[in-house]
């Protein structure tokens, strides 16, 4: 064994309450793990009792180390060095460990906390620690033991093959793997918010399609790329990624010209959920999603979101709904969708509306209206409907 590998422990979060379901959900996880990883070709990927170990070459480590973290379902991750299973390499081990974790630091404080998968290695755990740390406090006099409150945890598992020595853990990203809460179709606009939405439902394990309305000529062909950009992004999570694109000019034109103006935001919404709704069901998604929130426009009040709920036949997740905007906004940077999102583009939603659109429209208003629309261009929109299919 040389230095010169690197083990990424990924401890799984949720995924380990699952109880019967747990075994299925592994798999997905190291799968979609796999997928994040192929860029890297790790040298082995092992599992172990709420632990997948990502093996590499030390040179990779840090790449590795972030696609494992951005997997969903991983709870926290370690980066630790692999060495024989004898006292004299894990102190080896420990010393280049600690000396990295403490580099630019004069003092700190730690505690050694070991683990035996294999119980048959001796010393016992309480052991191994006492003397790891004792042999750290004699390599390094700037630090100084503290069980309780610990700047720094040296953690050694000392397995079947061979030991792992690291120093701390780090949060990941959490959540449920991709794919093991079945399917869901996200309504996917250029915006900053649905991106942002479509993320959150990956990570309670859904597999996302996404549905984007398109007004040609109003709405420009860059609208439609930036919203195939985004799409691509969230691919990453799950693999390839198909987005309905719907030609929604005709319904925007017939409600321009048969509704209220103040009312046509909402109609608009009303007519995408049902398209949405039957493309969604025909796909076998569970659910919409959106990334409407509470009060943030005027077509977002809970008497509109009532109004447009309404026209759904398939339940409608807002994952933002209770999003302050700047905690969306830290979310979107964070997921690298933000920079894509706020290029200039036309947004279908603010076609032909005037400066004042009703804030507050009751169900049956909406109805009334819609009495003077043509029903038939949603069947013609669902009908042309085209799919693209995308990959991160
Ligand atoms: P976003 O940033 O996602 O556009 P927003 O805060 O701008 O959201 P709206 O423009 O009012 O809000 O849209 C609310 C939601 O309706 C969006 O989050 C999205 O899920 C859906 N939506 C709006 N326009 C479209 C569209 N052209 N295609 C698909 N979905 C859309
Ligand atoms: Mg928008």
């Amino acid at each position: 064994m040389t230095n010169e590998q690197r083990v990424v422990i990924a401890r799984l979060g949720e995924v380990f309450l699952k109880g019967r379901n747990r075994g299925e959900f592994v798999r997905r996880l190291r799968e979609n793990m796999q997928r994040a990883l192929r860029d890297i070709s790790p040298l082995r990927l092992d599992r172990a009792q709420g632990r997948i170990y990502v093996h590499v070459e030390a040179e990779d480590a840090e790449r590795a180390a972030r696609a494992v973290r951005d997997t969903f379902g991983v709870g926290t991750i370690s980066v630790a060095r692999p060495c024989e299973r004898s006292l004299e390499a894990i102190y080896e081990a420990a010393a280049l460990a600690v000396a990295e974790a403490t580099r630019g630091r004069t003092h700190a404080t730690f505690k050694v906390q070991t683990k035996r998968p294999d119980k048959t290695f001796t010393p016992d755990s309480m052991e191994v620690s006492r003397l790891v740390g004792g042999a750290l406090l004699e390599r390094f006099d700037n630090l100084r033991v503290d069980v309780k409150t610990p700047e720094l945890v040296v953690g050694v598992e000392i397995g079947t093959e061979h030991a792992l020595v690291f120093c701390g853990r780090e949060q990941a990203v959490g959540g449920l793997p991709v794919g093991c809460e079945g399917d869901v179709l996200l309504l996917l606009s250029g915006g900053i918010d649905s991106p942002v939405a479509g993320h959150l439902m990956q990570r309670r394990g859904c597999r996302l399609a996404a549905v984007y309305f398109h007004s040609p000529p109003y709405v420009s062909e860059h609208a439609r790329d930036k919203v195939l950009q985004l799409a691509r992004r969230l691919a990453r999570a799950q693999g390839p990624l198909e987005v309905d694109v719907v030609r929604f000019t005709d319904i925007q034109t017939d409600i321009r010209d048969n509704a209220r103006g103040d009312m046509a935001v909402v109609l608009y919404r009303r007519a995408m959920m049902r398209i949405a709704s039957r493309l969604g069901i025909s796909r076998g998604a569970q659910a919409l999603a959106t990334g409407e929130n509470l009060g943030q426009v005027a077509s977002q009040t809970l008497t509109n979101l009532r109004c447009i709920n309404e026209a759904a036949t398939l339940p409608v997740l807002r994952p933002l709904l209770a999003y302050d905007k700047h905690e969306t906004i830290a979310l979107a940077r964070r997921i690298e969708t933000f920079e894509t999102s706020i290029l200039p583009h036309e947004d279908c939603c603010s076609l032909f509306v005037p400066k004042h659109p009703a804030t507050r429209l009751p169900i049956e208003l909406a109805e009334k209206a819609e009495l003077g629309l043509d029903p038939s261009l949603l069947d013609a929109a669902v009908e042309t409907v085209e799919t693209e299919r995308v990959v991160a």
